[in-house]
């Protein structure tokens, strides 16, 4: 007999509070974070890991690049040379910004996950 119920329901109550993806560290809510070229809504994890957050999800192509560069200090170049899943990792999540929590619902990865409007970028060591 298979019972799967109980691990399913664990991992359910971690993801729905607000925490980073790689450390599992409460995140604060996203904030204005000043860059070179203006700013952008998200933070950093004590982790390392830069998120950012667009709360229309029409715009996660320029957030993830923000984030990007964010993660590589703003160097630019840096940040295109590199590879995912190679030099560096990303999560998508679904955030909540009203209760500031996460949505199990909507949760994938890659770039053109429509339904994530968080997205999460660690490098790798
Ligand atoms: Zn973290």
């Amino acid at each position: 007999m298979a019972r799967y119920g109980n691990k399913i329901r664990e991992d359910k109550n971690v993801l729905t509070e607000p925490r980073c993806p790689f450390c599992r560290q409460f995140f604060d809510r996203p904030a204005e974070v000043p860059t070179m070229l203006g700013f952008f809504t998200g933070g950093q994890c004590s982790c390392g890991a830069v998120y950012v957050h667009d709360p229309t999800q029409k715009d996660m192509g320029n957030a993830f690049m923000d984030a990007l560069a964010y993660v590589c200090k703003e160097d630019w170049d840096l940040a295109l040379s590199m590879t995912e899943d190679v030099d560096y990792t990303c999560a998508y999540l679904s955030y909540v910004p009203k209760t500031h929590t996460l949505s199990l619902k909507s949760q994938g990865r890659g770039p053109y996950e429509k339904n994530g409007n968080m997205l999460f970028i660690k490098l790798k060591d």
